[in-house]
């Protein structure tokens, strides 16, 4: 039997706009969240010091136990959570990290909840794995944000886990203390592991919603896997440098997958994260504003020229728009209006239907400021021009 892999819609948009910026086509790139920020130095300082030795050798699959420290020190201070270094491992990404967990713990036929608009990425390792996404619809009205009893309306016998992305990409969505609370009881409730994507934690910019971790609420901790990641936070996309963070005796099996696949995360990777974390609020606050600064440059641009106005998404580096916010109507496709903004416009946005939510495009606020201001104008002139 051959398994299905879908290709990754984010990734196939980037490919062409990549693919077209090759031939020295200008292209508004707002496909992949993939930050287009310099490394900090701290990172490269960290990696080459390390590397002078002149050795690389064989990792520890788990990850090497100064990452894990300066891992769980940053990310317990943060997020008021209470891990231990041996209760993390070092992963190639968050997306990894998401892999490994239903690859050692899915099997073929069990359901996994996924709450739409989701990233990309869950329901296809779902597929991979021979399990069954099972989709749960937020709204707008509700924040983009679902509840314990939601949760319940959708679980089965055969429910073994539920995806949940806080702060949300595409959404930018962030769940309070109480709803956190919620759906942590309800899943313990119906035996439903949740697999928290945290990897956006050091991206939210809101100043009266804090970012909440599933961690926060250690009677919990043998229920919930947390996925962190360097890419977002601290822009290091491609060093592919993730983490996971669970009950110890789960963790060891995921521990050995990792030995049997990956071998662990390159050192000179880990290095460069742990130059990171060392400096970890000054190396994110740098990220940070630059994110808060994108985003806000194209929620302002954008509400300058269309009669629709958005509001400033709370995190993450994505503007989900609906399609009426763009005087398009809501009818039209919006596969079939992402290729046309790519083909005539040059334009890259990925379509809501990746996300599971059809009627939008999802905007990357990724690239430089320039570049995010000359985007929307274009889009403006395209949709003026073909709509
Ligand atoms: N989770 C979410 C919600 C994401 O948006 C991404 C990347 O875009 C990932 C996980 C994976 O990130 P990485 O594998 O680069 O750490």
């Amino acid at each position: 039997m051959t398994r299905e892999i879908l290709p990754s819609s984010t990734m196939s948009a980037f490919q062409l706009a990549s693919e077209k910026k090759a031939r020295g086509e200008t292209v508004y790139n707002f496909a992949a969240g993939d930050p287009a920020l310099a490394n900090h130095p701290a990172i490269l300082e960290m990696t080459n010091k390390k590397a002078s030795v002149g050795k690389v050798p064989y990792p520890p699959a788990e990850g090497i136990l100064e990452l894990r420290e300066a891992f769980t020190n940053w990310i317990n201070r943060t997020c008021q959570i209470d891990y231990k270094p041996d209760e993390a491992a070092v992963t190639c990404g968050g997306k990894f990290a998401l892999y490994a967990i239903l690859a050692c713990y899915l099997n073929p036929g069990d359901e996994v909840l996924l709450i739409a608009p989701y990233y990309v990425t869950y329901p296809a390792i779902v597929t991979m794995l021979e399990g069954k996404s099972k989709v749960i619809m937020a709204t707008p009205e509700k924040g983009w944000k679902i509840s314990g009893k939601d949760i319940e309306r959708h679980a089965t016998t055969k429910t073994k886990f539920i995806f949940l992305n806080n702060a949300s990409n595409p959404t930018g969505a962030l769940y309070n203390y109480e709803e956190i609370l919620d759906i942590l009881t309800t899943t313990k409730k119906l035996g439903i592991t949740v697999i928290s994507d945290e990897v956006y934690s050091g991206l939210v910019y809101s100043q009266n919603e804090p970012f909440i971790s599933c961690g926060r609420f250690p009677e919990f901790k043998e229920n919930v896997f947390i996925v962190q990641s360097c890419s977002k936070n601290f822009a290091m996309s491609g060093w592919r440098v993730g983490f996971l963070l669970g009950d110890k005796s789960k963790l060891a099996r995921i521990k050995a997958f990792q030995q049997q696949t990956t071998s662990g995360v390159s050192l000179l990777s880990q290095w460069g994260a742990l130059g990171a974390l060392l400096k970890a609020d000054e190396v994110n606050l740098y990220v940070k504003t630059a994110f808060e600064t994108r985003l806000k440059l194209f929620i302002t641009t954008f509400n300058s020229l269309f009669s629709e106005k958005l509001d400033l998404p709370h995190s993450a580096l994505y503007a989900f728009v609906p399609l009426p916010a763009m005087g398009i109507n809501p009818a039209i496709n919006s596969m079939e209006l992402a290729d046309t903004l790519i083909k005539e416009g040059n334009i890259a946005t990925v379509p809501g239907e990746a996300f599971g939510v059809p009627g939008y495009l999802r905007f990357a606020c990724s690239e430089s400021e320039k570049e995010i201001e000359e985007g929307v104008r274009q889009l403006h002139k395209v949709i003026k021009k073909l709509y």
